[in-house]
């Protein structure tokens, strides 16, 4: 099950489990859209995967499979990482 990771890791925006701007790799790294199209060029900094948009979990299954609430964030950004 994917944990739906609540911000990007690049930028820190917030990103809930219903945005449809969410971008993550199969390691379910997780990053907004617009640093996947534009710093990241679509490849997961941390895996070299590509990113894919993340499927929204309707909102009655998030009640019983809750998203994330750990927020993961690259140290030193994005901005020389791809
Ligand atoms: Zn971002
Ligand atoms: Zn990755």
């Amino acid at each position: 099950m994917l944990q739906l990771r609540p911000n990007c890791e690049c930028c820190d925006k917030d990103l809930p489990p219903d945005s449809a701007e969410a971008r993550i790799c199969s390691f379910e790294c997780t990053f907004c859209r617009s640093c996947a199209e534009t710093v990241l060029k679509g490849h997961c900094p941390n895996c070299g995967g590509e990113l894919v948009s993340r499927p929204r979990r309707p909102a009655e299954k998030l009640q019983t499979y809750p998203a994330s609430t750990d927020r993961v964030l690259k140290a030193k950004g994005c901005a020389n990482a791809a």
